[in-house]
């Protein structure tokens, strides 16, 4: 199963910190792709500067901010057969839904776009989304949403995906131990 992600509403400069966090959260955690509802390119920077250090193939692509832009990649990733989980509070609750969605992409094959916003999200998302998933229903953060839907929707598994980078850390109890594995030694 593949998993993308769709950030919208990120506000230019305002909001790198946070978008920069949906990112690193989307690759860490086992998402393929984010496509970033902007014209940011520092967040495809940043995260080809993440990939070149920490490895793996994570994209970021920026689609333009205009509503019509992202609405295309929703109503493109639906025709194509596959799934649109919009992230929200209002949403019903992650417990109820998670079993089935991930038996409908195991059993026909299916690949999920999740979608993350910034403030306020347009009222069409919640009409074009195939679920609308809450993590609890309490106001808390995308960052938080994203990566607890990755968890539940690997069961776990993501947090062990070998990223094969040019730096590698070596678990330890304390201090820091990484590995170049450019550095001739
Ligand atoms: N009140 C805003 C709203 O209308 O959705 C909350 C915006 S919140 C700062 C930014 C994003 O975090 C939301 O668009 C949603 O994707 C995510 N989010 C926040 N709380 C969530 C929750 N309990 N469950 C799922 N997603 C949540």
């Amino acid at each position: 199963m593949r998993v993308v992600v769709l950030r919208i509403g990120h506000r230019y400069v305002r909001d790198y910190r946070v978008t920069m966090h949906v990112a690193l959260v989307a690759r860490a955690f086992g998402a393929s792709k984010m496509l970033l509802a902007s014209d940011d390119p520092s967040i495809v920077e940043g995260i080809m500067e993440v990939n070149e250090r920490w490895g793996g193939s994570f994209e970021v692509e920026s689609i333009g901010g205009e509503q019509g832009r992202w609405l295309d990649a929703i109503n493109e990733w639906r025709k194509s057969g596959n799934i649109v989980v919009h992230l929200t509070m209002y949403g019903l609750h992650i417990d109820g839904i998670i079993q089935e969605l991930r038996n409908k992409c195991k059993d026909e094959g299916k690949d999920v776009m999740v979608v993350v916003g910034a403030e306020k999200v347009p009222r069409i998302l919640y009409e074009v989304s195939d679920y609308n998933i809450a993590i609890g229903n309490q106001p808390h953060s995308e960052v938080a949403a994203l990566a607890i839907f990755l968890d539940r929707i690997f069961e776990g598994k993501e947090l062990r995906i070998n990223f094969m980078g040019r730096m590698r850390i070596v678990p330890t109890a304390r201090g820091k131990r990484v590995l170049d594995m450019s550095s001739k030694s």
